[in-house]
């Protein structure tokens, strides 16, 4: 299973202020569920947490762990002294540092990706695309052909699709205007894998899917309540583990995670839309 454990409760909020608060999983709860055949995403920007290199120590004798960073303070990895298996760097182009208020989050992005050349590490970019950064694809795609070519051991990143959704504001989301070109622009620098474009392609198709996100992944939220997933519906929650295991909650919601597959929000919803792990291989 693909557990998407959110360490913090911290949501990147374009042109405002980050949501924070001082909310974050207890760490005994992160010690119960720790379980060697689950693959554990490290959301809400883990490096926010004092206890960082603790909540990473939990997960020191697991290979396939991934620690997702917003670049706010790198230097907190780039410090701790284990090896980490996986790290998802999130990068929305080089609009962005502007955007999220003058921040330094390209230099310290290279920063990074710097400390980890000789680590076996494995480093890819998550670049999500909005109505912020669409404009400047082209430029982006360009500096991310770079930047795999100066540190060869990254990955092709993974391009998502920003939204709207209910844990942020309850506002109406807003689809950027995603087109074929920009599609053809990230093809032409050779920055988009098949299978991330096919992800692309469906949302601008408009094909109907059935939802698989559910199928083995489940989302924990700082306050300890298992979610559905981490779109529309991670406003409900299936249990908290304040007061029963993963598997009880899984097993009394067997009968919803089966009917979600048809879940009426998914023409909405970008995240059930993948076909398999964006973590994969490819
Ligand atoms: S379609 Fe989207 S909102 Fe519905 S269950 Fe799947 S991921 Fe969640």
């Amino acid at each position: 299973m693909k557990i998407s454990l959110f360490l913090n409760d911290y949501f990147v909020n374009y042109n405002k202020k980050p949501l924070t608060s001082n909310q974050q999983l207890d760490r005994n709860i992160i010690q119960k569920l720790y379980n060697e055949d689950d693959l554990f995403i490290l959301r809400g920007e883990p490096t926010l947490r004092p206890d960082f290199n603790q909540v990473l120590d939990i997960f020191k004798d697991k290979k396939n762990y991934i620690l997702t960073t917003h670049l706010e303070d790198v230097s907190k990895i780039i410090n701790y002294p284990r090896s980490i298996p996986y790290i998802s760097m999130n990068w929305d182009g080089v609009m962005n540092d502007n955007i999220r208020g003058r921040k330094p989050f390209t230099s310290d992005l290279i920063y990074l990706l710097t400390s980890l050349k000789s680590a076996d590490t494995i480093q890819r970019l998550s670049y999500t695309m909005s109505q912020y950064n669409l404009p400047f694809i082209d430029v982006d795609a360009l500096f991310i052909k770079k930047l795999l070519t100066i540190f060869p051991k990254m990955k092709q990143p993974y391009f998502n699709i920003y939204q709207k959704g209910y844990y942020y504001n309850n506002e109406q989301f807003t689809w950027p205007a995603i087109s074929r070109e920009n599609l053809k622009t990230l093809n032409e620098q050779g920055v988009l894998t098949q299978k991330n474009f096919e992800y692309l392609l469906r949302w601008i198709t408009k094909e109907d899917y059935q939802c698989t996100s559910i199928q083995n992944e489940i989302t924990i939220m700082p306050d300890a309540t298992v979610r559905l997933c981490q779109s529309h519906r991670i406003v409900e929650s299936l249990g908290s583990l304040k007061e029963k295991t993963l598997q009880e909650i899984l097993n009394e919601n067997s009968e919803n995670l089966k009917k979600a597959e048809n879940c009426p929000l998914r023409e909405q919803c970008w995240f059930g839309n993948h076909k398999d792990n964006i973590y994969g291989t490819k």
